[in-house]
């Protein structure tokens, strides 16, 4: 298993730290080392110096007492004097020097030993010239245990120096062995070193990079992740606008299902009340019918009541004609079996005629119909005559039903552009802005009129329907209660027959 950085470096930065303290170690021993070999270099100097001077006082004191006995005089023995002090000097330090070499402070304590035999000598010698005179002086002076005691020392002092120089020599070689060894380990531990330390820098860079790497990666996956996270919120929110849609088209179905539901029940309603209107205005002339007819058969009536009679028989059956006609009007458009026969009309001629239609029943209420036509030479519409008609006598009848008596009803019929426009305006009830919207729907009165008797809310259901099958278009406006209505038609001016199967849904 390959090691890992936090782990590879510790151990290398280990190694190094080992290589360095064995570096400072041998540092360290070496130093020690080169003291120690310095402090034993002085030390022979100071053996070898010291024997050598020694040994040269030995030869003073000799020359010192040679001089005396010769010439007698006390200056010659100033030498001698100061030698004996510097003799013994030398001899204690030469033992202190000498101390771990038994061969070598066996030699000192020799010449010690020698040179004070040596000295002893001297010193008698030395006084028996002074008392004796020059006589004695040839006969002191042969003296050959003098020569033989000189000999010793000096052999003495040669070997001391030599056995200084042979345990010089082999520390000498036991440092240059150790310096080689530690020379070698320097540069072992040196170039160890350096390789660790290398190692380290290349472990160093090698982890910089794959950190880098890392770190790019990291930041690419992080890059990833944001755009990840953008494009999710903006899908979010896509979605939610899209709840907020299915929520909104929800409730709209919802509504127009409540708004559905609540037009099936009015039209369920008005059925009702339609059927019960059916079957009321159906009854209401036939039981007059039926009344007046029964008195005639009773023959009790006179001339006048008869005519009254035939009269109101007469009415009415023209009344529930007129109803029938109405519902079997209804029943063709919602079979969709009422057809057109489409031919070149002139408008101004079918209204006329639709007037001169109520005009008997205006003439009974006193209601004035006042026509105004402004038209051109060539108002003429493509229509079918007799539904041109019932459209036109459905609104006058209408204005007349609604009118006042002793009021006018006013009709225009003017071209304007390329529709010939038909108003019917008259002086009555009006119509009240919130019934307004719905008068041209089937089986819709208005409840609140009381001029509403005989009907059954289908005439201008009826009317819209014939003027859209003609390609016009039929509107109404009242100023309110009481204010008068206008019923506005307009039809296209000279159009192609339409000899249509065009059938529209009341
Ligand atoms: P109906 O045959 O019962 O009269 P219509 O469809 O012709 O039915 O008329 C529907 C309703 O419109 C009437 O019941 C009435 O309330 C209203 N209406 C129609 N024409 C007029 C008018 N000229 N003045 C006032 N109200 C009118």
């Amino acid at each position: 298993m390959p090691l890992t950085f936090e782990r590879k470096l510790p151990i290398i930065l280990f190694f190094v730290f080992l290589m360095l303290t064995t570096v400072g170690v041998l540092f360290y021993q070496n130093t020690i080392s080169l003291q120690d070999a310095i402090a034993w270099q002085r030390h022979s100097q100071e053996v070898v110096a010291r024997v050598d001077e020694t040994v040269g006082l030995a030869f003073e004191i000799q020359m010192s007492m040679t001089n005396f006995m010769l010439i007698s005089n006390e200056s010659y023995l100033t030498p001698f004097e100061r030698a004996k002090p510097k003799i013994r000097q030398n001899i204690d330090r030469l033992r202190v020097l000498t101390a771990d070499n038994a061969d070598q402070l066996a030699e000192v304590n020799r010449i010690d030993q020698v040179l004070k035999e040596y000295n002893g000598e001297v010193a008698r010698k030395i006084d028996v010239r002074k008392m004796g005179g020059p006589d004695v002086a040839g006969t002191e002076l042969v003296w050959s245990e003098g020569k033989t005691m000189l000999d010793q020392i000096r052999a003495s002092g040669e070997r001391v120096k030599a056995i200084q120089v042979q345990s010089q020599q082999a520390r000498d070689q036991r440092g240059d062995r150790r310096f080689t060894i530690t020379v070698w380990v320097l540069i072992v531990s040196s170039l160890a070193g350096i390789i660790s330390l290398g190692l380290a820098n290349l472990t160093v860079l090698s982890e910089i990079r794959k950190r880098r790497a890392a770190q790019t990666k990291l930041l690419e996956v992080n890059e990833g992740l944001e755009r990840n996270v953008e494009q999710r919120t903006v899908e979010l929110k896509d979605a939610n606008e899209r709840l907020v849609e299915i929520g909104h088209e929800r409730e709209s179905i919802l509504s127009s299902e409540k708004e559905a539901r609540r037009e099936a029940e009015i039209a369920n309603r008005l059925r009702d009340e339609f059927m019960a209107s059916v079957s009321h205005e159906l009854r209401t002339p036939l039981n007059s019918i039926l009344g007046w007819a029964r008195l005639m058969k009773g023959g009790t009536l006179d001339e006048n009541q008869s005519e009254k009679a035939l009269t109101t028989i007469i009415k009415n059956s023209e009344t529930q004609n007129r109803l029938i006609e109405d519902l079997l009007d209804v029943a063709r458009v919602i079979s969709g079996k009422l057809q057109l026969e489409m031919v070149d009309i002139d408008a101004a001629e079918v209204v006329s005629q639709a007037i001169e239609t109520v005009r008997p029943a205006a003439n009974a209420k006193k209601v004035r119909i006042e026509l105004t036509e402004n038209v051109s030479t060539s108002a003429i519409v493509s229509g079918d005559h007799d539904r041109l008609v019932q459209i036109f006598t459905n609104l006058l009848g209408n204005a007349l039903k609604f009118s006042h008596d002793n009021s006018t009803i006013h009709v225009s019929v003017e071209t304007i552009s390329d529709a010939v426009v038909t108003k019917i305006r008259d002086e009555g009830k009006g119509i009240s802005p919130e019934f307004l919207p719905m008068v041209f729907e089937r089986f819709r009165q208005d409840v609140t009129n009381k001029s509403n008797n005989g009907g059954l809310g289908l005439g201008l259901a009826i009317v819209r329907n014939l003027v859209e099958m003609h390609h016009g278009s039929v509107r109404a406006e009242s100023s309110g209660e009481n204010k008068g209505a206008t019923f506005t038609v307009s039809l296209p001016l000279n159009k192609p027959t339409h000899r249509d199967e065009s059938i529209l849904e009341l």
